[in-house]
């Protein structure tokens, strides 16, 4: 939609007589594009504040904003446009919800637990088909935001427009169907997704039902062709538009490529505007050392649209996200290839065979590369062959399953307390950049590592948010200071060294983190201590508080609450002498995973989230009624296959001894991987098309043997070592464990692949 701030003022119940022209609504200022027609709305959330970024925008362009109070601003804004609101989000749905009154078409709303976005793009796919101008929302985009968002992409000439609603807490959804106002309501298949949100699983279905209240047509059901086929034939065009339509993986991931690169690969609907959102994904993984480069296959259009004016669009979307070098890889896009910037390096052949012919991995140095294309382009062999040699076992990381479990944690907290989230160990063996990057979008107060070298990898990959450095016997002083990791300071010998060593920087104020020992026993200040603490802060004007700490002992011992109060007794006693020591204030926090879910009452001021965030629960699973989503699944395959008689043996010192005749099955995945030896001899099994596979004979170092008579196995099959079918805690009780160790101890040598859904 294109709107005038003026009518937009009008309708939020503001005062403006600009007709300053409105394309685009920002909440995300990293997202910024054209500033000159943007309006910013500055969104309070649970931990972010978008008012902090409107200086910022100003400088950049932006001239009209949606603010709750007027930030102060440096020098002259006179040009710029501000509408005060007491509710800048309550404003935007209202917005949305006008310019969804302008239009008098067919609205489909989809709600469901899953399938929602696999629905929405087959219709989509299939009604671009038949020539219809559809709008639909982006990618997921289906919470308090994104739907509003996604209703300003209506225009006037728009004929159907397709809207996901997703929900995880009740009211949200009266709210949603108030904007999207659907004539056609779907529901799709219901799983226990979220079910946290709510008293109950039917409160849950009652709440999404909401939506399909006033609907002219309601179809429900669990297979995503039959619903998409109903859509169609309630929108009156024909359910065989679907033939040819491929179910669209909504995957996006980001792989290491060869020399220095780093790819994402996009698998989602290959159109103009999931384009634009594939770049915005782009433009928040760039960095200084690599060149930016696109390869874009043929778009999806509709039936008849003016492609010359279409892909002249592509190009100065490419221009202003500043990509360097393009390959287009079609025969649409390579007609057009006028179309394009000629300052911009670009290539462009027929075929995707075409493009595997003539390149190979010399063509590529020090690039972020974006790969997209359609379903049918088969860009994945684009992606084999830039992608570092892959070995067969793979550490998969949900990176949508990280923000899930984040946001699950944070609806159980104050939206005021911040959270601290742990990466230390590598992000407990999944790697700790992407998770960062993740975790720094979604609005955590602070990250938290172990040692130096992790915090210094953090800010050399891009990291900007505070780091808190847990175990901080610190030598490299030099790397502490330049890179901005805040220590955490248990002893005095620790304090004054490190007070001696910010001098010696120049360094006044640096902020540090006081850990108190209230019952851990391993490190802290204790009680008579906090004299000499008190003495060294106020003698010096080099360290600055800025937060007092403890951590729990027995949080995840259901019968140690005695000693867990205690622990809180002596926090509060420690950190009140403290506080009465000094003149002025820093943040508390003690709470770990375990002790968020059962001490909630005890948040003070930020809490510390590590296990919870990788999907695993510390406490006995009756204890919880949180549903987390596993983060991490370790796989391999099947590279051998023997069918052998009764009585054969397996392995070394002849350990696996068959007891009748077996396909046996080897695994490229050994004890120097992770795999513990005892999980060996049949006292672990993996998952080969979903039967658990025992395993046979000792683990080697390199390889193990798993039985998989019955499973149908063949040469390639992926081998489930912990994840999905499966859980990770089965494996840490086999051995007497934790999982956090299992975790952790996926060795390096084992190749991480994250994605998005
Ligand atoms: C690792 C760690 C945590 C997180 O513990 P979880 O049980 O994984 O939530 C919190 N605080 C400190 C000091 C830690 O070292």
């Amino acid at each position: 939609m294109i709107l005038s701030v003026k009518e937009i003022a009008d309708t939020i119940g503001c005062r403006s007589a600009s007709y300053r022209m409105i394309s685009t609504l920002l909440t995300d200022s990293r997202s910024l594009c054209i500033p000159d027609e943007t309006l910013f709305f500055a969104l309070r959330t649970n931990v972010n504040d978008g008012h902090r970024y409107v200086a910022e925008l100003y400088r950049r362009g932006v001239r009209a904003f949606v603010v709750e109070s007027v930030p102060e601003i440096m020098g002259d804004v006179a040009d710029a446009e501000f509408l005060v609101v007491e509710n800048a989000l309550a404003a935007l749905q209202r917005l949305a919800s006008y310019v969804r009154s302008m239009v008098d078409i067919p609205v489909v709303g989809i709600t469901g637990s899953r399938g929602k976005t696999v629905v929405k793009e087959l219709v989509y796919a299939a009604l671009m088909k038949a020539g219809r101008k559809v709008v639909r929302s982006p990618r997921s985009w289906n919470s308090q935001i994104g739907v509003p968002l996604s209703v300003w992409r209506l225009e006037q000439d728009t004929e159907i427009a397709i809207f996901e609603a997703g929900i995880d807490h009740c009211g949200q959804m009266e709210i949603l169907k108030d904007i999207i106002r659907p004539t056609i309501g779907v529901m799709t298949e219901i799983t226990d997704e979220h079910d946290g949100g709510f008293d109950s699983r039917e409160q849950k279905i009652a709440e999404k039902r909401r939506l399909l209240e006033k609907c002219d047509t309601v179809i429900e059901g669990s297979d995503n062709m039959t619903v998409a086929g109903r859509i169609l034939e309630a929108l009156g065009e024909s359910a065989s538009l679907l033939g040819g339509v491929a179910e669209v993986s909504t995957r996006l991931d980001v792989h290491d490529g060869v020399n220095d690169c780093l790819m994402i690969y996009d698998e989602f609907t290959a159109d103009f505007a999931s384009l634009v959102g594939a770049l915005d994904f782009m433009q928040r993984r760039k960095t200084a050392s690599r060149r930016n480069t696109v390869i874009l296959g043929d778009l999806l259009h509709r039936e008849g649209e003016d492609t010359g004016k279409l892909y002249g669009k592509v190009s100065s979307l490419l221009q202003m996200a500043g990509v360097d070098r393009l390959i287009g890889i079609g025969e649409e896009i390579s007609r057009h290839f006028g179309e394009f910037d000629p300052l911009m390096a670009s290539e462009f052949m027929a075929t995707t065979d075409d493009f595997l012919e003539k390149y190979n991995i010399s063509h590529f140095d020090s690039e972020l590369i974006l790969i997209k294309g359609g379903a049918r382009m088969h860009f994945d062999d684009i992606r084999r062959r830039l992608e570092t040699p892959r070995h067969q076992s793979i550490l998969e990381v949900n990176l949508d399953a990280v923000v899930a479990n984040f946001n699950t944690y944070r609806s159980l907290l104050r939206p005021q307390t911040g959270i601290v989230a742990m990466v230390k160990a590598s992000g407990y063996g999944t790697g700790a950049l992407e998770l960062a990057k993740t975790l720094q979008s979604q609005g955590a107060a602070y990250l938290a590592v172990a040692v130096v070298e992790e915090g210094v990898a953090l800010r050399r990959g891009g990291i900007t948010m505070p780091i808190i450095l847990l175990n901080p016997v610190t030598t490299n002083y030099q790397a502490l200071f330049a890179y901005g990791l805040e220590p955490a300071v248990f002893s005095v010998r620790e304090l004054e060294m490190l007070v001696e060593e910010a001098a010696r920087y120049g360094r006044r104020n640096y902020p540090v983190h006081i850990k108190f020992d209230t019952g851990m026993h391993r490190l802290g200040f204790i009680d008579n201590e906090i004299d000499d603490l008190l003495k060294l802060l106020h003698s010096t004007d080099r360290v600055r508080v800025s937060s007092a700490f403890s951590h729990l002992a027995t949080a995840d011992c259901l019968d140690e609450d005695e000693y867990t109060e205690s622990q809180f007794a002596a926090f509060e006693r420690m950190t009140g002498a403290l506080a009465m020591g000094l003149d002025y204030g820093f943040k508390r926090h003690i709470l770990n995973t375990a002790g968020i879910m059962r001490y909630p009452e005890r948040q003070y001021d930020m809490v510390r989230l590590g296990i919870g965030l990788y999907g695993i629960s510390p406490l006995p699973s009756a204890a919880t009624a949180l549903s987390l989503k596993p983060v991490a699944r370790l796989n391999s395959t099947i590279i051998s296959l023997k069918k052998w008689p009764s009585e054969t043996t397996i392995g070394y010192s002849r350990r696996g001894v068959l007891d009748k005749e077996s396909v046996i099955a080897t695994v490229p995945i050994g004890y120097a991987d992770g795999i513990d030896r005892h999980l060996g001899c049949g006292n672990a099994r993996f998952v080969v098309n979903g039967h658990p596979c025992p395993t046979v004979g000792n683990i080697c170092m390199d390889l193990c043997m798993i039985d998989v008579t019955g499973a149908n196995a063949e040469i390639g099959d992926n081998v489930e070592i912990f994840g999905l079918d499966a859980p990770i805690e089965v494996l840490a009780e086999t051995l007497g464990t934790i999982p956090y160790e299992v975790l952790a101890s996926v060795s390096p040598r084992i190749h991480r692949i994250y994605y998005r859904e």
